[in-house]
Parts: structure tokens; C-alpha cells; sequence
């Protein structure tokens, strides 16, 4: 049949996210390491508030998230007002999309970058540009080059996913101040918390009037499953962003339990300080085994193997022996895994199993 019926331009584009996957058939007692989710889960306080919140269910939710923006603005010493909530940062990423890139313009993006950047322009009309990376990092000088009188978003997760690298903040300042006067730095700190005494940009938003950071719940705050995530930028951003926020984008229990996890920094520090000491442990484990990885700050290792096809046969040998870990092949890497440091045992069974794959014993 032939049909009129058309979606907007560039929506066709779009290859559906893949997620990481759950389960083996065979197994039960798998160990996930593909989503980069926390291995403690949520903190007992965000369960709490979350059970809590199931009484008002009847209720609409509170349409400007003020308790969970102040307690946000307390923790992070932010401005309140320029705070703005959404369905993870993935949402935060649409509207900044949606808000400043239609047809005609264009969103850089890195060679390794996220893939919801590319979703969110494509969704919005927009044109995706995607820039080199120079040995897995963001490259300023590459972006710079990219960059034209038609970009309106750059799109730089600090720490990056998959890759686990960072680039420093003069780096960033010097791109800030280098990009034409209509295009918007977005700085995605979804593992920022992961880096102690890293601020995920937030410094740089302050100085700048061109820049945002996006941050989320889904990571360190283990709260992945609910979907909640934040953005901060100048004030003339935000209440642009706030236009198209849907006025119920979040639920009671959603802002409830991303409330209480803010305010446990505890909780926070003892997942940070953890995560570091495992992911030395797993990143030794591997060079031991012949198979490199650059310094992770995030939550995860992005481990070189010789070839995609050796990366292929260990993914499927570690299938096989119910582990789970992500293939980054649609992101450029094909001969690299990507693996979530999990807590203690799951690191040592996903290093000890590379090693039989390797035909090694650790
Ligand atoms: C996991 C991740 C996010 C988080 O997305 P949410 O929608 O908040 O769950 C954002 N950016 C990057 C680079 C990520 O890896």
C-alpha cells in the first residue's frame, strides 16, 4: 500500500538503542556487567522514600521537583532555579535537542561519544556530526574543526562512555570560549561522582553562559530502574529546557527516592571509594592476561583485546559461562569489551573466567 503517512525527516535514521543484555538462557546465577549499573543497588534511604511515596500514588505529582532542585542546589552548592529534572538525563538531552537543533543544524558529537546523542539530533531533524577522537579521548582541536555556523550542541561525556577517559578542564574551558556565539556546550557528567573531587563541570557552567552538564541517578545513586537525571546551565537555558519538560515528566516516587539518594553522600563515597580499589584490581587483572585498557575514571573498563574476533569469542565464552559484558562495536571499538567493575566477586569471576578463555588460571 502506498501511504502518505510519513514520520519527520531523519526519524528513520535512527538504529534502535541497544541495551545492555540481562539474561543467558541457562542460567541463573548470571552476573550483569553490560549497563554499568551499581553492584550495591540503591541506598537503603531511596528505597525508604520510594515505599513511602507509593501512598500518594492517587496524587499528580508537584509539577516544578522544588524539594528535590533545593536538595540538588544544597548538596552541589547550585542555584536552585537553575536546576531543571527529567526522565533520566537522557531526557535532559532531548529537550536541549528538541530546543536548539532542527533541520539545517547540527550536533557534534565524539567518534567513541554516546549514542543517544546521534538518537536525540536524528529525533529532532537535526544533523549529526560525528568528530575523531585522538587513542580513545576527545579531541578539542578535532571539535574546533568540525565546528560551523550551523552547530548548535557539542556533546562531550566527562568521563566518557564507553572509553572511561577524560578530558582536563582547560581543555574544555579553551573549546567554551572557542565555539561560535549560537552553539551550546553540553558536558555529560554521568560518572562524574565516580571522580572524587571532580565537580562534572559545573565550575565551568558558572563562568560561561554557553554551557550545560548534564547529570543522572542512574550510576552511582543505583537508581537506573526509576529513571531520573538532572541538567544545569545559565538561567535563559533552563527555562527554555522547563518549556518543553512535560509538566508531570517525573512521579512522587521518583523525586522522592532521587532526594533521599542525594542527600546520602555517605552512601556515595563508600560506592566511589570501592568502585576505585575494584577497578585497579580488575584493570591489573587484565593487563596480567596480555589485555590492556586506558585509565578508567568511570565505573567500568573498556578492555583491548588483539582483534574483534578474539573481543567476539571472549564475549561468547563469557556468555557461556554466565557473564554478561557489553560489546562496544556500534561505537567504533570492535575488538574492545566493555565490563562494569562490579563488587569483589564478580570482579574476580569475571577476571578469572577471561583467564580461562585466555587458557591462563588466575
Ligand atoms: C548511563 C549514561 C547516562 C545516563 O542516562 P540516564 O538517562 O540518566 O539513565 C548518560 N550519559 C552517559 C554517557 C551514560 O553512559
Amino acid at each position: 500500500m502506498a501511504s502518505k503517512i510519513a514520520p519527520q525527516p531523519g526519524i528513520l535514521d535512527i538504529a534502535l538503542y541497544q541495551g545492555g543484555q540481562s539474561h543467558v538462557p541457562g542460567h541463573a546465577n548470571v552476573i550483569k556487567l553490560s549497563s554499568n549499573e551499581n553492584p550495591f543497588g540503591a541506598p537503603e534511604t531511596a528505597k525508604l522514600a520510594f515505599a513511602k511515596a507509593a501512598h500518594h500514588m492517587h496524587r499528580y505529582p508537584n509539577t516544578d521537583h522544588a524539594a528535590l532542585r533545593a536538595a540538588i542546589a544544597e548538596v552541589h552548592n547550585l542555584e536552585a532555579d537553575r536546576v531543571i529534572c527529567g526522565v533520566g538525563s537522557d531526557e535532559i538531552i532531548t529537550f536541549l535537542c528538541q530546543s536548539y537543533a532542527g533541520i539545517g543544524d547540527e550536533v557534534v558529537y565524539t567518534e567513541h561519544g554516546f549514542s543517544m546523542y546521534r538518537i536525540s539530533a536524528l529525533a529532532a531533524g537535526a544533523t549529526p556530526v560525528c568528530v575523531p577522537e585522538r587513542e580513545r579521548v576527545v579531541d578539542v582541536d578535532a571539535i574546533l574543526g568540525a565546528v560551523t555556523k550551523k552547530t548548535k550542541l557539542v556533546f562531550i561525556a566527562n568521563p566518557a562512555n564507553p572509553t572511561g577517559t577524560m578530558v582536563g578542564m582547560t581543555e574544555l574551558t579553551r573549546l567554551a570560549e572557542a565555539l561560535p556565539p549560537q552553539a551550546i556546550l553540553v558536558l555529560d557528567g554521568a560518572y562524574a561522582e565516580y571522580v572524587e573531587g571532580f565537580d562534572g563541570g559545573a565550575t565551568l557552567v558558572e563562568s560561561h553562559d554557553n554551557v550545560v552538564m548534564t547529570r543522572t541517578f542512574s550510576k552511582i545513586y543505583g537508581l537506573g530502574g526509576i529513571r531520573i537525571g538532572w541538567g544545569y546551565g545559565p538561567q535563559e537555558i533552563i527555562d527554555v529546557l522547563n518549556r518543553v519538560r512535560g509538566p508531570f515528566n517525573l512521579s512522587e516516587p521518583q523525586l522522592a527516592a532521587a532526594e533521599a539518594a542525594v542527600r546520602d553522600q555517605e552512601w556515595v563515597e563508600k560506592c566511589r571509594s570501592e568502585n576505585t580499589r575494584m577497578r585497579a584490581w580488575l584493570a591489573e587483572a587484565l593487563m596480567e592476561l596480555g589485555i590492556p585498557s586506558d585509565t578508567s575514571c568511570a565505573n567500568f573498563i573498556l578492555a583491548r583485546f588483539q582483534s574483534a574476533a578474539e573481543a567476539q569469542a571472549c564475549d561468547a565464552f563469557l556468555k557461556d559461562n554466565g557473564i554478561i559484558v557489553r560489546q562496544v562495536g556500534g561505537y567504533g571499538l570492535p575488538n574492545c569489551l566493555r565490563i562494569t567493575v562490579g563488587d569483589e566477586a564478580s570482579c574476580r569471576r569475571v577476571a578469572h573466567t577471561i583467564g580461562r578463555f585466555k587458557g591462563q588460571d588466575i
